[in-house]
């Protein structure tokens, strides 16, 4: 059996983080484990810029106002406890990996330059031309590297073994070899991604399965506010691929069929820069009422050409090729179709702001051992919708602080165990594919699920479809358990993962779904055509979905308000 003081699984920006903080002790044995070569982990992905007040292109920005701003994207259904850290704690998060290497984009007088995105009040982003996260990461695994970190790449974790709310290790498949293998770990943190590749058009990575939370889901640890998914306003249309929020952050307009740049009749003092839940939801109704573009009407225009060609050329080439390569039109002179696209999951696993996992119901009851960062957590920063360049942040923020954590706490930790009848889920999950004799094609379910998520789970929703979604979901389970694969082999089994990340996928839709069907309000992201208004009264309040045997069961918990260091922000109507 293989064992570590420490197993992290995932090796974006909140993994890796966090591993290095945790390597600070050398007398620790810390792992990395991740389905995909740490390098190819979604945070590579990221185009836009990482959110820090360092006030170097304005005065009178603070961290203050990062909170502030954040709290409100939110639709105020943060915590503003992690909300403070997360802005406090920005700019020497930033200057900590400047310092380590990472090359951000400069002002002429040398300063690291920031630019605008939506929701924020001052320009805070901080970048490295389009290519942020893909700087970043590389930065952080050189250090692991360094460090000698173990990596256990090309790994897929399968299965969470949690006993008497302590957690002793988990069970994990060799993609390689097709080897199943029990690993005990003292302290086992997920830094596994969002869920985005549940929906038909995302941004998403192949790997953004929402792994990480159905084991938590299964191993009897609620979800909090998964009803929130982020539909980011400008995907490419058909594909969803994303361009970059920096495009409007240097000042590309949006415009319809008519001509006319309409966020003029939606957020009027923000315009193009208004939160991504406003924006989207702006493009939708437009769409909605016949004034899309291209032949499909499902699309509006972005324009870059208002930012000129050479500024184009320097701060955002990645949109400038992805839009040549997939659509064939080049930015520079034409105006390039997008639309509302899944990008990001504001739900997730829920802890405290040091990673801790704990339940967050009455009891708040800590899972011992058991961490979580980043995009498969919900600390809660982002409430109920997030602020781009906030997640690469709170990524960095919360890996390094749950890295210390753990490091702090690993050595009071008992030693575990993983006894062969806890191996056997996972066991038994591999072997119905690989001798199973199903007749459904998980490659048929999946698109089937993505179309259902898309059409009655997306931007817009509303009691009846939000219903129908939910029994298309359950048919779609159905079908699943009789589904087959056509490779058995053992050897880089692809069709394997594809049908186990398939059964993660129609399990947290369910959540999603049921958590939508009961919040009968509009808030941040969630946005319910037949009740089109928030409603604090009832609905202030976080989501927790247990698993029982029919289904999710729902509980609610209160929104953090004490912040440490100030006053907390009462909810106020949100308009820009
Ligand atoms: C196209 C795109 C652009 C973005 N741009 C920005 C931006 O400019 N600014 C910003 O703030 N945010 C941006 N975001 C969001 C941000 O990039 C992500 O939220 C963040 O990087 C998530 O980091 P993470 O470490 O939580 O997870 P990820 O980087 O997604 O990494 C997940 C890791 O978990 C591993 N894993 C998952 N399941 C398993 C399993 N079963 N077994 C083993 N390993 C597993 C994967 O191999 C991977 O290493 C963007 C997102 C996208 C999709």
């Amino acid at each position: 059996m293989l064992q570590h003081d420490v197993l992290i699984v995932g090796s974006g920006l909140a993994g890796m983080r966090a591993a290095l903080e945790v390597s600070q002790d050398p007398g620790i044995d810390v792992a990395i484990l991740t389905k995909v070569h740490p390098l190819r982990s979604h945070s590579g992905a990221a185009q836009g810029g990482i959110a820090a007040s360092l006030g170097n292109s304005s005065d009178d920005d603070s961290w203050e106002l990062h909170m502030y701003d954040t709290v409100k994207g939110g639709d105020f259904l943060v915590d503003q406890n992690a909300a403070e850290i997360l802005g406090r704690e920005a700019p020497e998060n930033i200057f900590e990996l400047e310092h380590m290497g990472c090359a951000f984009s400069r002002m002429d007088d040398g300063r690291i330059a920031q630019r605008r995105f939506g929701g924020h009040t001052a320009p805070r982003a901080v970048y490295a031309a389009d290519r942020t996260g893909h700087a970043l990461l590389t930065v952080l695994f050189e250090q692991l590297l360094k460090r000698g970190v173990k990596v256990y790449s090309e790994w897929y974790a399968l299965d969470l073994v949690i006993r008497d709310n302590t957690c002793q290790g988990l069970v994990a498949y060799d993609i390689l070899s097709g080897g199943i293998e029990a690993i005990q770990a003292k302290a086992v943190m997920f830094a596994t991604g969002g869920y985005g590749r549940t929906f038909r058009i995302t941004t998403n990575a192949f790997a953004s399965t929402g792994d990480g939370v159905v084991m938590a889901y299964r191993a009897g640890i609620p979800l909090q506010d998964m009803e929130f998914v982020q539909f980011h306003p400008t995907g490419l249309q058909g594909s969803g691929i994303l361009l970059s929020e920096a495009a409007r952050g240097e000042g590309a307009h949006l415009v319809n069929a008519q001509g006319k740049r309409f966020m003029e009749d939606y957020a009027p003092g923000r315009m193009e820069l208004a939160p991504r839940d406003i924006v989207a939801r702006a493009e939708q109704s437009e769409i909605d009422a016949g004034r899309g573009v291209t032949e499909k009407g499902d699309s509006v225009f972005m324009d870059l050409r208002p930012i000129g060609e050479q500024r184009i050329r320097y701060a955002l080439p990645s949109v400038m090729h992805l839009a040549r390569d997939f659509v064939g039109l080049d930015p520079i002179q034409d105006p390039i179709p997008i639309q509302p696209t899944a990008h990001y999951s504001m739900g997730g696993i829920p802890c405290d702001v040091d990673g801790q996992v704990r339940l967050k119901d009455q009891d708040d009851a800590p899972i011992t051992g058991f961490y979580a960062a980043g995009e498969c957590s919900c600390v809660s920063v982002h409430g109920a919708n997030r602020l781009g360049t906030n997640s690469l942040l709170e990524a960095v923020v919360f890996g390094r602080r749950t890295g210390r954590a753990i490091r702090d706490q690993v050595r009071d930790l008992a030693p575990t165990s993983i006894s062969e009848g806890e191996m056997q889920p996972a066991v038994a999950e591999v072997d119905r594919f690989i001798r199973g004799d199903g007749s459904e094609s998980v490659g048929a379910i999946r698109a089937d699920l993505r179309d259902v998520m898309m059409d009655k789970c997306g931007v817009f929703r509303e009691a009846g479809q939000l219903q129908e979604c939910l029994s298309d979901v359950k048919d779609l389970q159905a079908r699943f358990a009789k589904s087959r694969i056509d490779d058995r082999g053992t050897i880089f089994n692809t069709d394997l993962l594809d049908a186990i990340e398939l059964g993660h996928m129609l399990e947290f839709s369910e959540v999603i779904t049921v958590g939508a069907i009961n919040r009968t309000e509009s808030r941040g992201g969630h946005a319910r055509r037949d009740y089109p208004t928030r409603d604090d009264e009832q609905w202030f309040k976080h989501t927790l979905a247990y698993r029982d045997d029919d289904g999710p069961r729902l509980t609610y918990s209160a929104v953090n308000m004490a912040p440490r260091h100030r006053e907390a922000y009462p909810p106020e109507e949100r308009k820009y």
